[in-house]
């Protein structure tokens, strides 16, 4: 069972008319609608405005995958919350940062880049090119998604190099854009999909909701990399060793030294 968190910020949906009757329950319970038949999926939502952001450490730690979506409030998300959840990454749990998650404190943080990129609200045709039919996000599509109204989202793309490259997208206006890849960081691994603007149907497209539960097993984790140092004291070595030269560790590897200035 992959047990799923969606997280949203859950503000759109509140107060513009328009997005609002898209998505009156709001885009994560959409979402989790449409994974939840899934039978080896446990889907639960977080929001915003819950305690700690419905991110508890509890949550974090029963999550195997976190989908992220977010335009409006990505500053108002606590740091702490941000850093919680790059550790859970770190040691496992997969991500997939949703359209404007692109900007994220969560997405920028846990690439090391601007994740910016060129954008237009008009309304035109996407077209969403399967570049890796291969591949398991891509599985069960044709050769692309037609997405009939759309935000344009262009190159370039503040992105670290993708380490595949799943979809590749075309606007009606002539843009192109990197719109579907994957990162491994730590041992979770990460995946942007663009699609999604919230004054568009897009998670009700029958496709766009293929690409995402695809991704969500994609992202589901492949083992447990616990974080923190472990320090292995010369008697611990697999192969009998005897300390020799100066250190700067007392017994059992303690800092000597260490005051407030380094602290
Ligand atoms: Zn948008």
């Amino acid at each position: 069972m992959i047990r799923v968190t969606v997280w949203n910020e859950f503000v759109h949906e509140r107060h513009n008319a328009a997005v609002a009757a898209i998505y009156p329950d709001g885009i994560h319970n959409t979402i989790a609608a449409f994974l939840r038949p899934h039978v080896d999926l446990d889907v639960r939502t977080a929001t915003l405005d819950e305690p700690d952001h419905g991110l508890s450490e509890a949550v974090c730690r029963d999550t195997d995958v976190l989908l992220w979506w977010g335009h409006a409030a990505h500053d108002r998300v606590e740091d702490a919350v941000v850093a919680r959840v790059h550790r859970r990454i770190l040691e496992g749990m997969g991500l997939v940062a949703l359209h404007s998650a692109h900007v994220s404190k969560i997405f920028t943080r846990v690439l090391g880049t601007s994740g910016v990129l060129i954008w237009r609200e008009a309304g035109e045709r996407e077209r969403v090119w399967v570049t890796n039919p291969g591949h398991p996000i891509a599985a069960g599509l044709g050769d692309c998604i037609e997405i009939e109204h759309s935000e344009m989202y262009g190159e370039p793309f503040g992105i670290p190099p993708p380490e595949e490259q799943v979809f590749i997208s075309w606007y009606e206006g002539g843009e192109v854009f990197r719109g579907g890849n994957c990162w491994r960081r730590g041992n979770g691994k990460i995946f942007y999909f663009s699609p999604g603007h919230e004054t568009y149907p897009i998670y009700h497209h029958p496709q766009v909701q293929q690409v995402i539960t695809n991704a969500v097993r994609w992202a589901q984790p492949q083992g447990h990399w616990p974080n923190g140092f472990r320090n292995v004291l010369p008697e611990q070595a697999h192969e009998k060793i005897v300390a020799t030269g100066p250190s700067v560790h007392g017994p059992g590897g303690t800092l000597v030294g260490r005051g407030k200035a380094d602290a």
